[in-house]
C-alpha cells in the first residue's frame, strides 16, 4: 500500500495529473450498464443514419413527436448527446430537457475531459440530464419530506421507481431533424470544443489519462535506473535511451516481460535476486558462476547445446556474428524489422528451451 501511494505521488509529480481529481462519478461500473434486451418497438423500423430512406426519416420524426405528445404534466423528456473530437480526444456532453407538456425547461452542456471517449461523453450526458430532470420534476414536491427521496433517487434507479418516477433510457434516431436531438447534438459539440481548454481542476481524469501517466512514469523510472545501473553497461553504450525499446515486436507478451528483465538487469536470475535480498547469499547459477543476464544468455555451461543452436540460427538467418547482450536483445542499426523479429524469436526460443524463466513467468501468460 505504501509503495502504491509513493508510486501515485511520483506519477503525479512527473505528469502533473492530480490523482484526487479522479472523481468517483467517472468510475463507471460498466457491468451494471447493459444493452436493453428488449429494443423499443419503434427501433427496428427506423433504419440507421447511414442508409435511412426518406420514408424512414419521416417515420422517425412521427415516432418521436408522438412519444413527446404522449407526455403528461408529470413527465419530462430529455434528449442527450455526447461528442468527441478524436478517440480519445476532447469530449463534451449536451442535453435538453422538456417538462410540463414538453416546454424546453433546461439546456445543459458540459465539457467533460481533454482525453475522453464517446462512451464517457454519452454517459455524462445521461447522468447530468437525469440529475437536472429529477430536480425539475420534483420542484413542486414538499422539499422537506423529499430531501431524502431525492438523495436516494440520485443513487439508485430502483428507488426512483419505488417513489413513482420511471426513468426510461432509450435510443433516438439521429440527424432526422428532431429538434431536441439536434439541440443536444449542438450542445455536446460545443462542450467538446470547450473541453480543449479545460482548466486542470475541471478536467475529468479518464482511463486514457491514467494509462498515459502510468506509461510515462514507468518509462521515466526505467530510464533513471538504466542511467545509474551498474549492470548492462555494454548494452547501455549502444542504447542509452529506453525510449523506443518497447516498440519492438516481441514474440509474445510473456517474452516481452522476460526481454525487459534481461535488458534492465532486473530479472528473476539469482544475481539480481541476491542483490535485493531475495535469496540467501547465492549469487550463483547451477553451474557455480554468478547468474547475470550475460551469463545466462552467453556463458552458462548448462545450456551449451541450446546456445549453439541459437547462435547458429541467428548468424544463418540474420547474419549477426558478434553476438553480445546488446546485439541479441535490441534492434541494430541497419537491421530491418523482419531480421529483428527473427532474431528475437530465436532468442525467445532459447529462453523457452532452457526453462529458466518458467516458474517466474509461466508459459501460459503468453
Ligand atoms: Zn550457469
Amino acid at each position: 500500500m505504501g509503495k502504491a501511494l509513493s508510486q501515485a505521488a511520483e506519477m503525479e509529480k512527473q505528469t502533473k495529473i492530480d490523482i484526487d481529481l479522479i472523481e468517483p462519478e467517472f468510475t463507471y461500473r460498466l457491468g451494471e450498464t447493459q444493452m436493453t434486451q428488449l429494443k423499443p418497438l419503434y427501433w427496428s423500423r427506423l433504419g440507421n443514419s447511414k442508409s435511412r430512406t426518406n420514408e424512414q426519416q419521416e417515420l422517425c420524426q412521427e415516432t418521436i413527436n408522438q412519444l413527446m405528445g404522449d407526455c403528461t404534466q408529470e413527465q419530462a423528456i430529455s434528449f442527450t448527446d455526447g461528442s468527441c473530437l478524436g478517440n480519445p480526444g476532447p469530449c463534451g456532453a449536451g442535453a435538453i430537457i422538456y417538462a410540463e407538456h414538453i416546454k424546453p425547461a433546461a439546456r445543459l452542456h458540459r465539457p467533460v475531459a481533454q482525453r475522453g471517449s464517446i462512451l464517457l461523453a454519452e454517459l455524462i450526458a445521461i447522468l447530468m440530464s437525469k440529475r437536472r430532470g429529477i430536480k425539475l420534476l420534483t420542484l413542486n414536491w414538499d422539499p422537506n419530506s423529499y430531501i431524502s427521496a431525492i438523495r436516494e433517487i440520485k443513487e439508485n434507479i430502483e428507488h426512483l421507481r419505488q417513489k413513482g418516477l420511471n426513468l426510461i433510457v432509450s435510443w433516438t434516431p439521429g440527424h432526422v431533424n428532431i429538434a431536441g436531438n439536434d439541440e443536444a447534438d449542438i450542445l455536446a459539440k460545443t462542450a467538446a470544443w470547450e473541453a480543449k481548454e479545460l482548466p486542470p481542476e475541471n478536467n475529468a481524469i479518464t482511463l486514457q489519462d491514467v494509462k498515459q501517466a502510468a506509461y510515462k512514469s514507468t518509462g521515466n523510472k526505467w530510464h533513471r535506473r538504466w542511467e545509474i545501473s551498474e549492470r548492462g553497461r555494454d548494452l547501455y553504450e549502444k542504447i542509452p535511451t529506453t525510449k523506443h525499446s518497447i516498440m519492438f515486436d516481441f514474440p509474445t507478451k510473456r517474452h516481452f516481460s522476460i526481454f525487459a528483465q534481461l535488458r534492465t538487469g532486473y530479472t528473476e536470475l539469482n544475481y539480481y535476486k541476491n542483490r535485493v535480498g531475495q535469496t540467501n547469499a547465492i549469487e550463483s547459477c547451477n553451474c557455480g558462476a554468478p547468474e547475470t543476464p550475460q551469463h545466462f544468455l552467453l556463458e552458462c555451461s548448462c545450456y551449451e547445446n541450446e546456445r549453439e543452436d541459437m547462435l547458429h540460427q541467428i548468424s544463418k538467418e540474420v547474419g549477426v556474428r558478434n553476438l553480445n547482450l546488446a546485439t541479441m536483445l535490441t534492434r541494430l542499426d541497419g537491421e530491418n524489422t523482419e531480421e529483428t523479429k527473427v532474431k528475437l524469436q530465436t532468442v525467445a526460443h532459447y529462453i523457452d528451451r532452457t526453462g529458466r524463466f518458467n516458474t517466474a513467468v509461466p508459459q501460459s501468460q503468453s
